[in-house]
C-alpha cells in the first residue's frame, strides 16, 4: 500500500515503525473474516482492512480523529487475530497501539467516557485499589451506564483461600522473579500461589518481584503511553535489582505485553537496551512447565486458549499437550480463533460487544459438554465466568492438581 507521509513524520520512530506495517499491506482482505468485530457488526470498518484504511489517513494528516474513526478503533479488541491471519506479515499490533496513542493525545472525548478511562487506568492497576472497589461491587446495581459494567465485573468476584504455601525449594535450579500483577493478585491471588508450587515441583522457584508493579499493558491498551513507560520502568528496575534469572507473570495478555516492552522505547536510547534485555528474559510460565506423567484426573476440560496465547505467544497448543500430558481429556473449543470479549478493559469500554462475544464463546463451549474450562488469562477467566458457564479455571491449577497438590478444580469456582 503506498504512503504518503512527510519525511519529517517518519523521523519519529513509532510512525516509522507504522508506515513500515501500512505499506506491507496489500488489501487482499483474508484478515477480514478472523475479525470478531467483523464477525459480529459486519461492518468494513469494524475490520481490519478498514482501520488500517482509517489509521493511515489519521496518522498521514496528523490531525483530529473523527468520532467515527475513533468509534470503529475504539471497538478493536487487539486480539491480534488478523496478524495472525495475514499472509503479508502485516504487524497490525504496531498500527493500532500507534493510533491510540495519536486518538488519546489528540481527540478529546464526552467527559463520562474520559472519567471511565480514567477510572480503569488509576483503579485496575493497583491491587489495593481494586480491592476497595470489590468491597463496593454492590452499588453495581444504582450506576449508570458503563460504571456499572465496571462494578459488576467486581461483584463476580470470588477471592478463594490459599489452598497450600507453595512448597520450599531447596537449590533450585532457576530462579524465576514473578511481577506482582494487579487485577489478578486481588481477584485470584490463588493461580500465583498454584504456580509457584507447580514450578517448585519442577525444581523452579518463583521470587516475588519486590519494587515492581502492573506491567502497564491495561494502560498501553488505553493509548496512554506515558503511563505503560512508568509501569515498564518500574518493572525493568526491579527486575535488574533481583539477580534472578527470568520473568514472568502469570497472564498471558501481561506476558505479551512484557515480551514486546522493547517497542515502548523505540525513541528513548536510555531505556531502549534496558527494555530489550528485560524483554528477553521475559517468559510465560508455559515455557518452563511440562507434565510429569501423573495417573489420568478423568475431566473433560475445554480448553480456552487467550488469543495473546495464541497470536502473540504462539504457546496455545503447547498448553493444550500439557493438560493432556497431565491426563486431562482435552477438547478444542469450536470457533476458538474468536475473542472472548474481555481483551483488558473492553468488556467495561465495549459491554454489548464484549458481552455478544462472550455468549457465542459460552454456546461453543456448552457444545462440548465439558466438566470444567482451563484459560490461561485472569481477563478470559473473569469474563467468561459467571451465568450460564462451567467452573473455569487457570490451567496452573489443574496441572498442580494433577501433580498431587491444591484444591480439586472442579470446586475452586
Ligand atoms: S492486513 Fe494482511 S490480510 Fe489484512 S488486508 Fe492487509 S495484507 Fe491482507
Ligand atoms: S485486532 Fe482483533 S478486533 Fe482488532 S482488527 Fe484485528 S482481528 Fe479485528
Amino acid at each position: 500500500m503506498r504512503t504518503n507521509f512527510t519525511p519529517s513524520q517518519l523521523t519519529d520512530p513509532h510512525l516509522a515503525e507504522a508506515e513500515r506495517s501500512l505499506r506491507t499491506c496489500v488489501h487482499c482482505g483474508i484478515c477480514t473474516a478472523t475479525c470478531p468485530t467483523y464477525v459480529l457488526l459486519g461492518d468494513e470498518r469494524d475490520g481490519p482492512r478498514g482501520r488500517i484504511v482509517m489509521i493511515q489517513h489519521m496518522l498521514e494528516e496528523n490531525a483530529t480523529p473523527t468520532a467515527e474513526t475513533v468509534l470503529h478503533i475504539d471497538r478493536c479488541l487487539s486480539c491480534l487475530a488478523c496478524r495472525t491471519a495475514c499472509p503479508s506479515s502485516v504487524d497490525y499490533a504496531r498500527l493500532v497501539d500507534t493510533a491510540r496513542v495519536h486518538i488519546q493525545t489528540r481527540y478529546r472525548r464526552p467527559i463520562g467516557d474520559r472519567l471511565l478511562r480514567w477510572l480503569i487506568a488509576k483503579v485496575m492497576t493497583r491491587p489495593g485499589l481494586v480491592r476497595i472497589g470489590l468491597a463496593l461491587a454492590p452499588l453495581g446495581r444504582v450506576l449508570p451506564g458503563r460504571l456499572s459494567a465496571m462494578a459488576r465485573l467486581g461483584a463476580k468476584a470470588k477471592r478463594r483461600a490459599a489452598a497450600a504455601p507453595p512448597p520450599m525449594v531447596g537449590a533450585a535450579h532457576r530462579r524465576i522473579a514473578l511481577m506482582p500483577g494487579c487485577v489478578q493478585a486481588a481477584l485470584a491471588p490463588g493461580i500465583d500461589e498454584a504456580m509457584a508450587r507447580v514450578l517448585a515441583r519442577r525444581d523452579i522457584a518463583l521470587v516475588p518481584l519486590a519494587g515492581a508493579g502492573c506491567c502497564g499493558s491495561l494502560v498501553h491498551h488505553l493509548g496512554r503511553g506515558e503511563e505503560a513507560r512508568a509501569f515498564a520502568r518500574r518493572a525493568i528496575r526491579a527486575f535488574e535489582a533481583s539477580g534472578c534469572d527470568g520473568v514472568l507473570i502469570t497472564a498471558t495478555g501481561c506476558s505479551a505485553h512484557l515480551k514486546d516492552l522493547a517497542h515502548l522505547f523505540v525513541d528513548e536510547p536510555a531505556w531502549a537496551p534496558r527494555a530489550a534485555s528485560f524483554a528477553a528474559k521475559a517468559l510465560d510460565p508455559l515455557e518452563l512447565v511440562e507434565a510429569r506423567g501423573t495417573a489420568p484426573r478423568r475431566l473433560r476440560v475445554a480448553w480456552q486458549a487467550p488469543c495473546s496465547l495464541q497470536n502473540a505467544l504462539k504457546l496455545a497448543d503447547k498448553g493444550r499437550k500439557l493438560l493432556a500430558g497431565c491426563g486431562y481429556e482435552v477438547a478444542d473449543i469450536p470457533e476458538g480463533h474468536l475473542c472472548c470479549g474481555s481483551a483488558g478493559s473492553y468488556s467495561i469500554l465495549q459491554p454489548e460487544i464484549a458481552d455478544a462475544l462472550r455468549a457465542r464463546k459460552l454456546g461453543n463451549i456448552a457444545g462440548l459438554a465439558p466438566d470444567i474450562v482451563a484459560t490461561a488469562n485472569i481477563g478470559c477467566l473473569h469474563h467468561l465466568s459467571g451465568p450460564g458457564a462451567p467452573p473455569i479455571v487457570h490451567w496452573a491449577e489443574l496441572v498442580d492438581w494433577a501433580d498431587g497438590g491444591g484444591a480439586e478444580p472442579c470446586r475452586l469456582r
